[in-house]
């Protein structure tokens, strides 16, 4: 029987306006579990649930928070395995993938458990003599955290943690095509001792769930994950309630190769950056761009490995790449595909739809050379197993290149030249920088944000997160 989740607002258990079956993207004939879906009403309720909740849960002081949220922590490590195949068979990541992420969260969660017992603050003298100045930082107060559907652990662990770390409550609305993850991340959480209120999931669509919540003056701050569109949704009704917001938006990420590259290292870093995941990140290595010396030779490597990726099942042993995670994204995915060979682009491996023993949206790794900076694939984000090569002369080419995009997440070089890797770091118009790395892989304990387009705010991660999930205050005082 097929198992049915409800939203969780005010520390209870709450039937939504509808429901909404969760589907395995490997597997459509698979429904892993229907979710309740909230309307205005259930959002709105959150709102003020969240809001209710925030003075006390301020006041709760470090070592409760700590306790919570490492007992949290804890319970996603001990369940990595069961959590991971649950994020695998929902998102579409292989099972090593879904793990992997699973124990990322977990570690997030460690993380912040920590932060709660490292505040800091300021005591020191006023210029007027006889007063003291103290500098302290307070919660914000009812936070809205909204993500998307790739990383349906990492993404709300790195958000809903350090928000609950710093003493402010949240109203969790995660994508429609995940809430399995959303719901077991909850459930954890209020298991662990969260009292009520102090976190609320309304999983629904963004235009219903996600519009009340930009609706809502209740809401002191939102933190958004998704698409640069509807980031700027986001960003425009906070500045009409002057609230604070943080956005984390689309990438098109390069990875320069240098003939001076190591070739098996600059080959695995793009197959790993631009497929691994289904492409499916942010981080993504989405434009490969390479000198003239070494193209030829890297091309044909890149594309052999490529063509020896096993793409099937998430959850089947061997898989390397798992499906799209649904058809509007396969079909995004293949009307790229089109564009680019209309533009003049050469189809060089994959890039065509697969049948497996399951119904499923499998695509070929897609390789696209002979492009040129102005195509469409090298301006839009695609979000699919789907890199373009750029061939240039030089380095000075590489590096102009690289920044010719209205994004800056991450961006990559591969090269043995000390020179060029450090021009490179303090150039590229990006907020991460992978010197023979791939563009995709950050750690948890220090910032992760871009520039340009694909950002906005505060960075988010390690002890940075505090300047989103707090605010400064400067108190005077003139003793006795
Ligand atoms: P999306 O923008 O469609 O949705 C993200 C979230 O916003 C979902 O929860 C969605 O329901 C909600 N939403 C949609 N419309 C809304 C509205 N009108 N009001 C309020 N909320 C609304 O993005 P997606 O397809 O889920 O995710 C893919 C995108 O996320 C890609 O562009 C990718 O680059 C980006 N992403 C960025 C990062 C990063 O850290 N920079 C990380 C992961 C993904």
């Amino acid at each position: 029987m097929t198992e049915r989740r409800p939203l969780w607002i005010d520390g209870q258990p709450v039937s939504g306006a509808g429901e909404r079956a969760d589907i395995n993207p490997s597997d459509t004939a698979d429904t892993i579990a229907v979710h309740a879906e909230a309307g205005r009403a259930e959002a709105e309720a959150a709102i003020a649930a969240a809001k209710a909740a925030a003075p006390a849960w301020a006041l709760s002081g470090p070592q409760t928070r700590h306790d919570i949220l490492k007992t949290a922590g804890d319970e996603i490590l001990a369940r990595r395995d069961e959590i991971g195949r649950l994020l695998a068979r929902e998102e579409g990541k292989t099972l090593k993938e879904g793990i992997g992420e699973t124990v990322r969260a977990g570690q997030v969660f460690l993380f912040f458990a920590g932060e709660t017992l490292r505040q800091t603050g300021d005591v020191l003298p006023s210029v007027r003599p006889g007063i003291e100045v103290q500098v302290t930082r307070e919660p914000v107060g009812a936070v809205g955290v909204i993500t998307p559907w790739n990383f349906p652990m990492a993404i709300p662990a790195w958000k809903i943690a350090p928000a609950l770390a710093h003493g402010n409550t949240v109203v969790f609305k995660p994508a429609e095509l995940v809430p399995g993850c959303a719901w077991a991340m909850t459930e954890i959480l209020h298991r662990a001792g969260l009292p009520p209120g102090v976190l609320n999931l309304v999983t629904g669509p963004g235009r219903v769930v996600g519009q009340a919540m930009l609706d809502a003056p209740a809401l002191d701050a939102i933190t958004f994950t998704g698409s640069t569109a509807t980031g700027r949704l986001i960003a425009e009704a906070c500045v009409r309630h002057h609230r604070k917001f943080q956005l984390e938006m689309g990438g098109k990420n390069p990875l320069v190769v240098l003939d001076d590259a190591d070739l098996d290292l600059a080959v695995a870093a793009a197959l790993d950056g631009a497929f691994f995941s289904t492409g499916q990140r942010c981080t993504a290595s989405s434009r490969l761009i390479v000198t003239e010396g070494i193209h030829n030779r890297f091309v044909e490597r890149l594309a052999e490995a490529m063509r020896a990726l096993t793409v099937d099942d998430a959850l089947k042993p061997g898989t390397e790449i798992g499906p799209v995670v649904d058809e509007t994204q396969l079909a995004q995915n293949l009307r790229y595909l089109d564009i680019a060979r209309a533009e003049g682009g050469n189809l060089r491996a994959g890039g065509e739809r697969l049948s497996r023993a399951t119904e499923g949206f499998y695509l070929s790794p897609a390789l696209i050379t002979d492009t040129t900076p102005a195509m469409t694939i090298n301006r839009e984000e695609v979000f699919g197993p789907i890199a373009s090569v750029l061939r240039v002369p030089d380095y000075e080419a590489a590096l102009n290149a690289a920044n010719d995009t209205e994004f800056g997440l991450s961006a990559g070089i591969c090269t043995s030249s000390l020179k060029h890797a450090s021009h490179f770091r303090r150039h590229v118009e990006a907020g991460m920088v992978m010197v023979n790395l791939p563009t995709a892989g950050v750690d948890y304990h220090v910032p992760f944000g871009g520039r340009k387009r694909s950002s906005f705010g505060p960075r988010e991660q390690g002890a940075y997160a505090r300047e989103f999930f707090t605010t400064v205050k400067t108190a005077y005082t003139r003793p006795g």
